[in-house]
């Protein structure tokens, strides 16, 4: 993955954050406080401005930005923790080209970050509940000698089945957690949010 399959991948986040704003507001007014799809637009947006007209050398130097901005340009739960993970990706691929096994290196950091930052388990209705299995089928996908194309289209589609199977779940973490079992029957905004992540990383390497 170059800087340019790099760059279209944030572009392809912002798209699809743009097309899903009002989903993603929808699912934060059941269980949150209804600001999760301002919130993520407000952030990519952030990040897309920041990007522009600026030349990055490193596929890490592109995402430590992203990271870094979507920190300090998103108030709530979910600005740090992606912010954090798109910084701990970039800081594991330092180079203009990162190949399949250093994505796997920063991608296993960015689940790392997210969990350091807001001690979620799978399970807890979070972004954990898409990031861990899109990121479990990205490394199944390798040792059986897939390519990043197979991989990261294995991995949109775990995040797309972890995002749909956070409905049924007790929200034990964030917001959400306030409403205990009333959360129940309401899919996760945020894992909805990573499920639109790792779909546009699959159609920016495809
Ligand atoms: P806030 O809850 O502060 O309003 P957002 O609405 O932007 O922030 O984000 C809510 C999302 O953040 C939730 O749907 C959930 O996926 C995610 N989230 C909240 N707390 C955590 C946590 N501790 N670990 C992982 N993800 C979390
Ligand atoms: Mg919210
Ligand atoms: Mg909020």
């Amino acid at each position: 993955m170059d800087v340019a399959a790099t760059r279209d991948w944030v572009h392809g986040i912002a798209a699809a954050i743009d097309e899903h704003t009002d989903l993603l507001t929808q699912l934060d007014s059941a269980i949150g406080d209804a600001d999760h799809g301002a919130n993520m637009h407000r952030g990519f947006a952030a990040v897309v401005a920041a990007l522009e007209g600026r030349e990055v050398a490193t596929v890490g130097d592109l995402l430590v930005t992203t990271g870094m901005t979507l920190i300090s340009s998103v108030g709530g739960a979910a600005g740090p923790l992606f912010g954090s993970a798109f910084r701990a990706i970039g800081k594991a691929l330092p180079d203009p080209n990162a190949d399949p096994k250093q994505l796997l290196v920063g991608l296993t950091d960015g689940l790392a970050a997210i969990q350091r930052l807001g001690a979620a388990a799978p399970g807890d209705k979070t972004i954990v509940d898409a990031y861990a299995p899109a990121l479990a089928a990205f490394e199944d996908e390798l040792a059986a000698g897939g390519d990043l194309v197979c991989a990261t289209s294995r991995a949109a589609e775990a995040a797309e089945k972890g995002m749909r199977a956070t409905a049924p779940l007790v929200a034990r973490k964030g917001r959400a957690s306030y409403l205990g079992q009333r959360s129940v029957g309401h899919q996760d905004p945020g894992a909805t949010s990573t499920a639109l992540i790792f779909r546009a990383l699959a159609e920016a390497v495809a």
